[in-house]
């Protein structure tokens, strides 16, 4: 028997949160970001759920390519663009439109040989000093994508570093505005924050991420919870022991926790080798037969420790939610220090997923 860990990944969560997204921006096409194998979902089961996206965005061209092979026709949108020349035989081959971030790249479209209309998103570095054309310059890389007969609809483009937080985006809408000031032409600007908070920024094409996924551009639960956005994975796993600690005891490495009166715990196949953050303290939390409760000690390899106080007498074999509907990835993610986004993409290969 395979360990019992398992992610399922729901279809119509994601659906629903793509038709959030989309009521959230009416009047804008979106792209639905799936880029790092959609977030750790894994594209293809991610595909199944966003097939009501106008176009997928994502950074690897053999991912887009998968996507190509497995019948989407509609655009995909390379987000950072290519790398080398032979790049562009694939882009033109598969029909990719490509992000264009920097004079190397229009360079490099200007002595390629492609048989129909390349579409590109020209960057605009508006302030988060990434990648793009700064806007003092970019009318002129405007001026130049233009002047290239393969080159078919240019995009503007730009993307935001505050979207989701209290600098916000007004200096960078502004430069944007300096900067493509008079370009006709769609632009495409809203990431997740922008497009659940600042609905003055949407653009023509949205391109949200995190939130398809049912986690929060903030790395905090409460912010979306407004949103009405479903989780799009539950992690899930087994108590493979219990344990009965007396007081004094401790349990795992490093004797992190130490028990201060008689404590039933659980030990879950689930640990850092399965994408599980080994910086989870005690106290992160976790469901055991649907009952919240508490991660103890540090996290293993391959088990973590849970306190089984308020799970009455479950047994070994009980289910155990690491995040999904009952526990949100952010809390976990916060408690861990870091946000959704990290936890959803390390997800390791070693853990069989499905979908619902
Ligand atoms: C990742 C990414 C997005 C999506 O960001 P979220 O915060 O996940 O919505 C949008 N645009 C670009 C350029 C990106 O790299």
């Amino acid at each position: 028997m395979p360990r019992p860990i398992s992610a399922t990944i729901h279809t119509q969560a994601l659906r629903h949160n793509l038709a959030r997204a989309r009521a959230a921006a009416p009047g804008t096409k979106a792209w639905a970001v799936v880029k790092a194998n959609a977030y750790g979902h894994g594209l293809a089961r991610a595909f199944a759920g966003l097939r009501e996206a106008d176009g997928f965005a994502l950074l690897d061209l053999d991912e887009a390519v998968r996507l190509r092979e497995s019948g989407w026709a509609g655009p995909i949108l390379l987000l950072e663009g290519f790398f080398e020349p032979a790049d562009l035989d694939l882009i033109n081959r598969h029909g990719l439109t490509t992000g264009v971030h920097c004079d190397d790249q229009l360079r490099m479209i200007e002595t390629a040989r492609l048989d129909r209309p390349l579409n590109v998103y020209l960057k605009m570095n508006t302030g988060m000093n990434r990648l793009g054309f700064r806007p003092a310059r970019y009318r002129a890389a405007w001026e130049r994508a233009r002047g290239i007969a393969s080159i078919g609809q240019i995009t503007l483009m730009t993307h935001f570093a505050n979207a989701d937080g209290e600098i916000g985006i007004a200096a960078q809408c502004e430069a944007f505005e300096h900067g493509a000031a008079g370009i006709a032409g769609e632009r495409s600007v809203a990431n997740s924050a922008a497009t659940l908070w600042h609905p003055d920024a949407h653009g023509d094409w949205i391109r949200p991420g995190v939130l398809l996924y049912g986690a929060s551009p903030t790395g905090r639960h409460a912010d979306i919870a407004a949103a009405d956005l479903r989780p799009a994975m539950t992690l899930t796993s087994r108590l493979i022991a219990t344990q009965r600690l007396e007081a004094g005891e401790s349990i795992g490495y490093g004797s992190l926790f130490r028990a201060d009166q008689p404590i039933r715990a659980g030990i879950v196949a689930c640990g850092y080798a399965d994408g599980y953050p080994r910086h989870a303290p005690t106290g992160t939390p976790i469901a055991v037969n649907g009952v919240r409760t508490r991660t103890l000690g540090r996290v293993s390899m391959d088990m973590l420790a849970v306190d089984l106080t308020p799970c009455g007498d479950v047994q070994t074999g009980a289910s155990v939610e690491l995040w999904g509907e009952q526990v949100a990835i952010d809390d976990v993610a916060q408690a861990a220090g870091t946000i959704g986004y990290e936890l959803m993409c390390a997800v390791m290969p070693r853990v069989p997923t499905h979908a619902d």
